[in-house]
């Protein structure tokens, strides 16, 4: 091989060497880069917030949520009355806001307690600013209609409208979208799941106990409360004694009031 040859050749070997080597520190940049970032993450670290919470962090660090709700299948949001889980707790929801005492908060603040409040529309509009101290206090608005209706009475179309119109609103007034609904009395038809769906619910939620007149009342058996079971109670006149109620059940079952909307991930 000629001497120009093999210079030549060294020059085009050299060439093929560059675009690995720029290749090479592009990706050293990128990883220091990378670390960079990770560490500022670490130093401040952003609140965790899920779909079902909003913007609030309402992360539970002992706690591990274990449960997938189920998808909206066949444009049908899915019912549910209590949570399979391994966790020890129990899910607390407090329908209607008609009555509006100012000692039911405090109690709530006293106990610990979050709940989903599902509100209807029509018993809140006196005063809907009341309720913005319960999501001060970690629970969260969600829909029970416009007009408490029972919907199973009603043609898709009003069904849709009870249940988009209470987000809508609520969305305005507290900024965030409900993601459950309940029907009023327990009322509902696939008409209902069809129009959550649509509302974007993500679940029509019933319960499995009550406290109610100062007791606890089981659907289905008189075994107390079991881990992920919902229990309904309402903003009521007894307020206090029921949720004496609901707390004794809960201890009696060495159960953890958790907010439902923390185990939906
Ligand atoms: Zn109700």
């Amino acid at each position: 091989m000629s001497k120009s040859k093999k210079k030549s050749g060294r020059k085009y070997h050299a060439k093929r060497l560059v675009k690995p080597a720029l290749l090479f520190l592009m990706w050293i940049q990128l990883i220091g880069l990378a670390g960079f970032l990770m560490f500022v993450q670490q130093q401040n670290p952003q609140p965790v917030a899920n779909f079902y919470t909003g913007p609030t962090n309402h992360s539970v660090p002992s706690l591990k949520p274990d449960y997938n709700i189920p998808p909206v299948t066949n444009g049908l949001a899915p019912v549910v009355s209590n949570i399979p889980t391994n966790e020890k707790v129990v899910f607390l929801g407090i329908d209607d806001g008609a009555y509006k005492q100012p000692f039911e908060l405090k109690l709530l603040r006293a106990k610990h307690i979050k709940a989903s409040l599902f509100l209807a529309d029509s018993f809140i509009e006196d005063n809907p600013d009341y309720f913005k101290g319960y999501i001060a206090a970690g629970s969260l608005i969600e829909d029970h209609t416009v007009d408490h209706a029972y919907l199973d009475e009603l043609p898709y179309e009003q069904q849709r409208q009870e249940i988009c119109n209470a987000a809508d609103r609520y969305q305005q007034l507290y900024g965030r979208r409900p993601v459950l609904m309940r029907p009023p009395g327990g009322f509902y038809n696939e008409d209902t799941q069809r129009a959550a769906a649509d509302c974007g619910m993500k679940a029509v939620v019933m319960w499995i106990a009550k406290a109610n007149g100062g007791s606890m009342q089981y659907q289905y058996d008189n075994t107390g409360l079991h881990p992920g079971d919902i229990v309904l109670m309402h903003f009521r006149p007894e307020f206090k004694q029921d949720l004496q109620a609901f707390i004794d059940a809960q201890n009696a079952a060495g159960l953890h009031t958790e907010l439902l909307e923390n185990w939906l991930q």
